[in-house]
C-alpha cells in the first residue's frame, strides 16, 4: 500500500485565497445583486502592453514556419532574454550579474516554492511576519517544519521576524540564528520596504552567521524612493550569501502568461558546493524551459517602447495606491505601504480581528480585501488592499469604505 507525504496533512487549512474565494462566492450566491469590488488578490487588471503583444504575435508566427520554429527551450532560458535581463536589471544599475547567473522560469511562485529543495531538511528557516505564504507552506511540504501551534497561528520551529507598526515594519535580527532567511521586499502584504543600509545589515548578518538570504523582489518595479535598493546584489557581499527571485507578473502584467527568473550567483557556495550548479541541475531535471513565445514577450518588456508602456501601467496602479492611502488616512485609518509597492496595509479599526473586518467590508460595503492574519501571526489586526483595480473601482471602493465608517 502506498503512503503519502504526511507533511501535507500538517498544513493548516487551505490556501488563503481559496478561503477568501469561498466566502465571497457564498456571499454572492446569497446576494446576487451585490456589486462587489475586489481589491483582495494581487492580480493585475490592465491588459498586456501593445509592444509586448506585438512581439508575442511575431513569435507565434515564427512557430508556424519550419525555418523559425522552436522546440524545447533551453532549460535555463534563451540567451536573448538572459542577456537583456543582465544588462537592464543589473549592469545598468552597476551590479555585476552575468547572463549565466540568471535562470529563466515560469514565475516567482514556482521559484520561491521550489528553491527550498536545494537545502537540507535540518535547516532552520526564518520569515518576516507577515509575508507571502508560499515560503512557509513550501517548507512545511518538504518536511522542514514540525509543529504547528494553532492558537498562535505559527510553527514552533520557524523563526518569525515580526514586522508591525511598532518597529516600523523593519525586522530585528533574531537571537536564534536561522540558516535560511526569506526577505520579500518591497513586502507583500505590508507594502513596506528597507533602505539600502538596512538591507546591507541583513547581508552582513547572513554572511557573518553562515546563512543564506532568499530575496523575493517580485515588486521591484514599484520602488519609487531613491534610498530603496532594487536588488539585494546592490549590497556588498550579497553575491556570496543571497539568491534573488523576480517576476514579470506585476511589472508587465504576465500573471496569466507566466515568466520570472532567479539569480543564483556563482560565488554562492556552501563549503565547496555551488548552489548555482545545484539549481542548474534541478532546472535541467525538472523544468523544460519557459515557452519561446513568452520569452520573446519578456524580451520586449525591456525595449524602449515596452519600458515606456509598462511604466505607464505601473503609474496607473500607483495612482490607485495614492487614492487608497490618502482616502483612508483622511478617514482616520492608520495606513502603511502604497509608496514603493501596490499594496496598502491598514490597521483594522476598533481592534477588530482581520477576518471580522473582512466580513464587515464584504457584507456592509461589498468590498473584498485580504485579512492580514492570513499572512502570519503579526498580520492579525491588519488588512491588505491592492492597487490593482481600475481607477473607477478604486475610487468607488474608497468612497464606500470611508462613508459613515
Ligand atoms: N512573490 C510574491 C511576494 C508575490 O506576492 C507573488 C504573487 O502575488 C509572487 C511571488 C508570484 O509571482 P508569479 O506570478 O511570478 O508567480
Amino acid at each position: 500500500m502506498y503512503t503519502v507525504n504526511f507533511n501535507y496533512s500538517k498544513l493548516p487549512g487551505s490556501y488563503l485565497f481559496s478561503d477568501i474565494a469561498k466566502r465571497v462566492a457564498a456571499y454572492k450566491e446569497a446576494n446576487p445583486e451585490a456589486k462587489v469590488i475586489r481589491l483582495g488578490i494581487g492580480d493585475v487588471t490592465l491588459p498586456i502592453a501593445p509592444s509586448i503583444i506585438k512581439a508575442m504575435h511575431k513569435a507565434v508566427d515564427e512557430m508556424g514556419e519550419a525555418e523559425s520554429f522552436h522546440g524545447y527551450a533551453p532549460d535555463l532560458g534563451y540567451g536573448f532574454l538572459r542577456d537583456v535581463i543582465s544588462e537592464h536589471d543589473y549592469k545598468e544599475r552597476g551590479v555585476d550579474i552575468e547572463p549565466d547567473e540568471i535562470f529563466v522560469s515560469d514565475g516567482a511562485k514556482s521559484d520561491s516554492g521550489n528553491i527550498q529543495e536545494l537545502f537540507g531538511t535540518e535547516n532552520v528557516i526564518s520569515v518576516t511576519d507577515p509575508v507571502y505564504p508560499v515560503y512557509v507552506d513550501s517548507n512545511v511540504m518538504a518536511g522542514r517544519c514540525g509543529t504547528y501551534i494553532p492558537s498562535q497561528q505559527k510553527w514552533s520551529d520557524i523563526v518569525y521576524l515580526p514586522c508591525t507598526a511598532e518597529n516600523g515594519f523593519v525586522p530585528e535580527y533574531p537571537k536564534e540564528v536561522p540558516d535560511i532567511i526569506y526577505l520579500c521586499l518591497p513586502n507583500n502584504p505590508t507594502g513596506t520596504t528597507l533602505t539600502k543600509d538596512q538591507l546591507q545589515g541583513w547581508v552582513d548578518y547572513a554572511a557573518k552567521n553562515g546563512a543564506v538570504i532568499i530575496y523575493d523582489a517580485a515588486y521591484e518595479a514599484y520602488i519609487s524612493e531613491d534610498e530603496v535598493p532594487h536588488s539585494i546584489f546592490e549590497c556588498e557581499g550579497a553575491k556570496s550569501c543571497a539568491i534573488e527571485i523576480r517576476s514579470f507578473s506585476k511589472n508587465a502584467g504576465f500573471t496569466g502568461v507566466r515568466l520570472g527568473f532567479t539569480v543564483v550567483p556563482k560565488e554562492l557556495k556552501c563549503g565547496n558546493t555551488s548552489l548555482h550548479d545545484m539549481w542548474a541541475r534541478r532546472h535541467g531535471t525538472k523544468f523544460n524551459g519557459a515557452p519561446y513565445i513568452i520569452q520573446r514577450a519578456g524580451e520586449a518588456v525591456y525595449s524602449p517602447e515596452g519600458q515606456k508602456e509598462i511604466r505607464e501601467q505601473i503609474a496607473y496602479y500607483m495612482e490607485n495606491a495614492k487614492v487608497i492611502r490618502e482616502g483612508l488616512q483622511e478617514a482616520g485609518y492608520d495606513v502603511y505601504g502604497g509608496v514603493n509597492a501596490p499594496y496598502i496595509w491598514l490597521k483594522t479599526p476598533k481592534d477588530m480581528t482581520s477576518w471580522d473586518f473582512f466580513d464587515y467590508l464584504l457584507k456592509e460595503k461589498n468590498i473584498v480585501g485580504t485579512p492580514g492574519s492570513g499572512f502570519g501571526p503579526s498580520g492579525e489586526g491588519y488588512f491588505r488592499l491592492t492597487a490593482f483595480g481600475t481607477h473607477e473601482d478604486t475610487k468607488e471602493a474608497i468612497s464606500r469604505i470611508t462613508k459613515n465608517s
